[in-house]
Parts: structure tokens; sequence; C-alpha cells
């Protein structure tokens, strides 16, 4: 390609609402330009990237045994409610009207419109296991798109859905996913990791992420050096030991503590009740009901973990108006001694499990409990880890420090069971003759957003540094002269001709620009190989060969393809 041909739209300064430098490397290397927020035109240079670690993708896929399918964008809301997504994915959900005023749904995944198609396609063992996979625009209904491809309303992603007759093929279908996007993502030269991960609105019992450790991530990962145990923050659990027991100590007895509404304030002169024999009681209303959670004073209540331990599809924080008349005190003064409705159910962190001696709200606003029995004085539903886990914890395998990375998540895999294949009724005919749901798993990798972890990762003061496995080209070719009769001139035309009969993706910089110009702009798109075609050295008979990431080395004119051959490998 020469570059006068196409279109590299470079900028100097990146536009103010870019905030995160692969954001603002993905417009001033005149990769993506944005038509509305969250709303992106590939150009050429961006497009080519993108193509290079969808191909890396379809061949790990194929290799792995999955095939592939091309599913509609425009999905009918009636399998989204025999899923009962419709309901618990209807923030996400663009929804659209035709012109006879039917609703569609634009795409964000495809679970219901496969299993479908199992039900309809798949009626033997005989014809199990299946993985279908497709490469596609995805639609999310995203309040607030941000960081480019990171967070957009429309992006590509590869989702995958394997459809097996026993619990152990569906584990082995996972594991094929599981090596294959280690794989991928090493292919496209990405430093990713899996880690365990919360499986949330799209059910299921088993999941990993993988994730791209950056400051700039929306994720937190909970992992340990010593033993490799990582996890989502909203899924980690740790090895912190449960509150020490004190000797059993007097009566229950209620204090005044008027104005006191915080832990904080409690822990303070005249009390001095130390957060942790403090008992957090927090009022949540979950799919409708009220429930009651305590956790320890100086604990942050995980909401994910709630949501997965208790099997609400929903939960909110109560509101003072709506805890007054249930509990008969504000929040504040809270607490689970008395008071409490027979139909309430009450949650505890697992922590507390055993504890004695903790002081907590009385139910009755400027008052509290101290000398609380945990098994003596309340009443507990049941006991569930429920608290987020915080850096230097001893993990939950080794018991060696944990600590905390921010990470961008580029891949996903879930193990579903039979949610999907029984409510949609993708049910086979077994050996055995019975009719049974098919064992599902479903496997998704942003596209998109992993050509811009890609950038995260890879990147200086002066641009992009692409690994020559996914580069818009791999070779940049530079005469600092572009008049045709030029020796400099010439000697670029045949590079450019022989690296492109050998299977090397070059392109020519056939601009009439200053060389300042024509450098920067190489390094700032990022072009892994640049060959330099200048006066001085070409009178020495060499050619300046430039590795993005490397020293410049000169090489004699005739071993210069062979050179940038071996770089290019
Ligand atoms: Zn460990």
């Amino acid at each position: 390609m020469k570059w006068t041909q196409t279109l590299i739209p470079t900028l100097r300064e990146a536009p103010a609402d870019a905030e995160i430098v692969s954001h603002k490397l993905l417009l001033r290397a005149g990769l993506i330009r944005k038509l509305a927020g969250g709303v992106y035109t590939f150009l050429p240079l961006g497009l080519r990237a993108l193509r290079k670690v969808e191909q890396i993708i379809r061949e790990e896929m194929d290799r792995a045994g999955a095939i592939e399918v091309l599913m509609p964008a425009l999905q009918p809301p009636e399998i989204w409610e025999a899923s009962g997504r419709a309901e618990t994915a209807s923030n996400v959900l663009f929804k659209v009207k035709d012109s006879s005023g039917r609703q569609w749904f634009l795409s964000p995944t495809a679970e219901e419109v496969i299993t479908t198609l199992a039900a309809n396609e798949i009626n033997s063992y005989r014809q199990l296991p299946k993985n279908f996979y497709q490469i596609s625009l995805k639609f999310r209904d995203e309040i607030r798109p941000r960081f480019g491809l990171m967070r957009a309303k429309e992006f590509i992603m590869k989702d995958a859905y394997s459809f097996d007759a026993t619990d152990e093929g569906a584990m082995a279908s996972y594991q094929k996913m599981y090596d294959a996007y280690t794989r991928i993502f090493a292919r496209c030269g990405l430093k990713a990791f899996p880690v365990e991960a919360d499986t949330g609105v799209i059910g299921g019992n088993y999941s990993h992420e993988f994730m791209v450790p950056a400051e700039t991530g929306e994720n937190e990962v909970v992992f340990c050096e010593a033993c490799g145990y990582a996890a989502n923050l909203e899924k980690a659990t740790s090895g912190i030991p449960k509150t020490a027991a004190r000797e059993v100590g007097p009566a229950l007895e209620k204090f005044a503590t008027p104005g006191v509404v915080t832990i904080e304030a409690l822990s303070k002169e005249p009390y001095k009740v130390p957060a942790n024999r403090q008992i957090k009681t927090l009022v949540f209303i979950a799919d409708s009901k009220p429930i009651i959670i305590l956790i320890r004073g100086d604990d942050q209540l995980n909401e994910t973990k709630l949501l997965a331990k208790t099997g609400a599809v929903a939960a909110r924080p109560a509101t003072p108006e709506e805890i007054l008349p249930l509990l008969g005190a504000k929040p504040g003064s809270l607490g689970a001694v008395v008071n409490v409705p027979g139909d309430v159910k009450v949650f505890a962190d697992e922590r507390l499990q055993g504890a004695n001696d903790m002081t907590t709200g009385a139910n009755e606003d400027g008052f509290h409990f101290k000398h609380v029995s945990i098994e003596r004085d309340l009443k507990v539903t049941a006991w569930f880890d429920l608290r987020t886990v915080t850096a230097g914890e001893p993990c939950v395998k080794c018991a060696k420090p944990l600590n905390i990375r921010r990470a961008i998540e580029v891949g996903h895999v879930f193990k579903l069971g039979t949610k999907y294949s029984e409510a949609l009724n993708a049910t086979f005919l077994d050996v055995d003759g019975l009719r049974k749901p098919s064992v599902m798993g479903c496997y998704g990798i942003g596209v998109t957003r992993t050509l811009q972890a890609i950038i995260e990762q890879g990147n200086d003061k002066d641009g992009v540094i692409w690994p020559l496995s996914v580069a818009p080209y791999q070779v940049c070719i530079t005469p600092l002269t572009v008049a045709p009769d030029s020796q400099a001139m010439q000697l670029a035309e045949k590079f450019y001709a022989e690296l492109t009969a050998r299977g090397v993706d070059v392109i020519l910089d056939d601009r009439d620009e200053r060389p300042g110009v024509k450098f920067k702009d190489s390094e700032l798109v990022g072009f892994p190989i640049r060959i330099g075609l200048g006066e001085k050295s070409l009178a020495k008979g060499e050619v300046e060969i430039k590795p993005r990431n490397g020293a410049m080395q000169f090489v004699k004119i005739e071993a210069a393809v062979e050179a940038v051959l071996g770089l290019a490998a």
C-alpha cells in the first residue's frame, strides 16, 4: 500500500474527551473516528489491525473444533422472554420498533438465538458435541460510553456456544475454549491471564475471565504471586480469620448513643467500640422483598456475592422510608436483635460466625446493644461469604498476602449448564432413549476491546507499539526523497515489491513530506519495522532499519530484505 493512496489522518493532539492512552492513540494514529458517543468508524489502518485479530480468533476457534455461523442482530423479544432475560438484561438491551409497531432487540449476545437453533436442529446424542461461534456486531445500551472501544454502544464480539450430552462433555468443551483463549491472546501479543469470575446475570455455574493488567482497567483482580490464585474482586475470597471469640460475656445490654449513626462515630470517645467489634446492619430490597444483611463493621458488603449467594436476580439498598416502618428505626441504629419481622430473612457474613461481645444497633433511634453474642442473641437465616476482599489479606489457598490489580476484561468463558436449553427446549434423544436438555457453555471475546487492550499495553511517548501479528502493516518503507528517479525511491519500490512477494505487509510512505514528519507519523502509528532510505546512508551503500521497539541498525543495501525478513519472522 502507498501512503498517499490510503487514508491515515494522524493528529498531533487527541480530542479532549479521550481520557486513556489507548483511546487517544486510536484517534491520533488515525485508526478510528467517532461518529457519536460510543459509536466509531474504523479507518483503513484500524480495520486492518482489527481483521488480523479476528483472523487469529477464527484460526484458533476452528482449531478447537468450533464451527462458524452468523446469527441475526435483530432478535424477537419472545425468545428473551422465554429465557427470562427480557427483564434481567433489560437495562442494556437496545429495543427498536419496526413500522408495524413490532418490537425487536438488537443483539448484545446470542444465547437465545443459538439455543432456538439447537432446539430445532439437534435431536440426537449422535449430533453432539457441537460448538457454534460467530464474529459479529453487538449492541449494548450503554448509558455512559467511555474509553473509546472499551465501553461502546456498538462493538464486535466473538461469541461461541457449546452443546454437550453430558456434564463431563461440557467441561471438556469448556477446557478447549479456555486453552484456545490462552493461545489467542498470546498470539495477539497480549499478556492476558485467566481469573475466576462471577457468573452474574448470564447465569451458569463455572466461569473464568481473561484479564489484561492495566491501570485504566475497569475491573479489579485479586491475585496471589505465590501460588497463582486469581479471581475477580466480585468473586474473590481470602483466608482471613473469623472474628476472635471472647469469653462468654455478660448479658445483652442496651445503651444510649444519641446522634451516633456511623461505625466511625461509635468507635470514638466516649464509646470506643472498635469497628471490628461492631455488627453493621444493612437492609436491601431483593426481588422486591426486604432482607437484612449483617457484616462486620470494618468490612464492605460485596453486592455481586449477595446476588450470587442468595440467588436474587436484583437487589438494591432499601431507602430510609422503607426501613423505618420495617424495623422501627432509621439507618444508623439498625440491628437484628429485636423487632425483626418473622418473614424477613437475615443473611450474615461468615466472618461473624461464632462472634460474641459485639455491638449493634437496637432498632431504636439513638440506642445500641452491647455484649451481643451472635448465636445467642440473633437469628441468622443463612451464613455466606459476603465481604469484599482487601489487599494484604492471606490467600485462600496458600495464606501468602494477596494483591489487587486493575485489569481490562477481554474474554469470558462460562459453563452454563441447562438454564437456556431447558428454558428454550433444546433437548436431544440420549443413548438410553430419554429426552434430555443439552449441557451448554458460552464463550465471548470482545474483539474491538481486545484491539484497544493491545494498544493500552503496547505504547510509549511516541505512539503505538504493535506486535507483528496484528500490526496494520509490519513494515513501513520511508524514502526521504520521493522523486521517481531518485535512488531512494527506486530502492523503496524494489524493497516494496520484494517484501510483498515474500508475504510481508508493507506500506510505502511516498508522501512528499519532511523526514521529521514521516518518522514521527511512522512511530505514532507504530509499524514494527521501518526502513529508512536517506542520502547519507545510501552514499555508504547502507539503509537504516529501525525496529519500533529497538535500536537503529545500518545494513548493506543487498542484505536489507533478508534483514527485514529476519525481524518480521
Ligand atoms: Zn496463594
